[in-house]
């Protein structure tokens, strides 16, 4: 099936879409991201993925490339022309193209590229496994909250992981609380049941599927803490598990080799995982009408 990418108004065969050499991204990674998950044709959380785009632009002083609704009628066309029923939609704003130069430029339209990538529902090993993780100095400066392709203290950690045969790394700051992953939130659960993750602010990423999980552990009654957590509390915790909107939540198994809980991925996080399941389910069909 031929894969469409879509470049600045322009739905383009995948293998030949291409920016240019001075795109402000490309440079000086000048530029911000979202990923929203493509379920069985329902784009998961869209309205809170683009009013976070519209807040990593703000942020940044980059305006829309196109409006809002122009965009969210994009992604419904590349869907289309894609035809993947589940998959990952890749949105990615920069500045623009102008000749290199760090100040901002003057009358430059920013940028915008889209991708859809197949992937698998629900990966079943990582659910009925669990994953490992590593515990790695945070290195990223103090704007985490906003979404820039500025990635490279990511790609770092999640290669260290990898080289440690880990799915993830967990980034610790200077007094030892976890941040969160490289590309993921991190959680533990407290003896007591009660599920802890860092409050929002700009030492994180203000992740969505964390955001639903909070609404979600409400409806359930589970006690939810915003708090930071240390590294030793992950090790002492009953469960732990990772949420990000590629797979929603992940139950982590060991952290730099000890064995988390009884070394299972823990019930609340299955117990989670099937209600955010649920979630999916509920959103509306990307391309029905009305
Ligand atoms: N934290 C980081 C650093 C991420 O890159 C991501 C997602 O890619 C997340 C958290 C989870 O965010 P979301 O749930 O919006 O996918």
């Amino acid at each position: 099936m031929l894969r469409i990418a879509y470049v600045n108004g322009r739905y383009i065969e995948h293998r030949r879409a291409a920016v240019h050499v001075e795109d402000r991204g490309y440079q000086f990674a000048d530029g911000v991201y979202e990923v929203i998950h493509l379920f069985r044709g329902r784009l998961i959380d869209e309205a809170a993925h683009l009013d976070r785009l519209d807040r990593s632009l703000g942020e940044l002083d980059i305006a829309w490339p196109v409006s809002r609704p122009v965009l969210a009628l994009a992604i419904r066309e590349l869907v289309r022309r894609n035809r993947y029923a589940t998959g990952l939609v890749y949105i990615q704003v920069t500045r623009g193209v102008a000749p290199r130069d760090h100040k901002f430029p003057g009358d430059t339209r920013a940028a915008l590229v889209m991708t859809v990538r197949p992937i698998p529902e629900f990966p079943t090993e990582m659910r009925e496994e669990g994953v490992k993780v590593i515990t790695i100095d945070d290195l990223r400066w103090a704007r985490c909250d906003i979404k820039s392709v500025a990635l490279l203290p990511n790609v770092l950690g999640k290669q260290a992981a990898a080289a440690a045969e880990a799915y993830e790394a967990w980034m610790c700051d200077a007094d030892g609380f976890v941040t969160e992953g490289t590309s993921s939130n991190a959680w533990i659960v407290t003896l007591y049941g009660t599920l802890v993750t860092r409050p929002t602010g700009p030492d994180i990423l203000r992740g969505i599927t964390r955001q639903a999980i909070i609404r979600i552990a409400g409806d359930m009654g589970l006690a939810v803490e915003e708090r930071k957590f240390s590294r030793e509390e992950a090790l002492e915790a009953r469960e732990a598990f990772l949420s990000n909107s590629s797979h929603f939540v992940t139950p982590v198994t060991s952290i730099d080799d000890t064995v988390i809980g009884n070394g299972k991925p823990g019930s609340l996080s299955a117990a989670l995982h099937d209600r955010y399941a649920e979630f999916m389910e509920s959103a509306p069909h990307a391309l029905s009408r009305g």
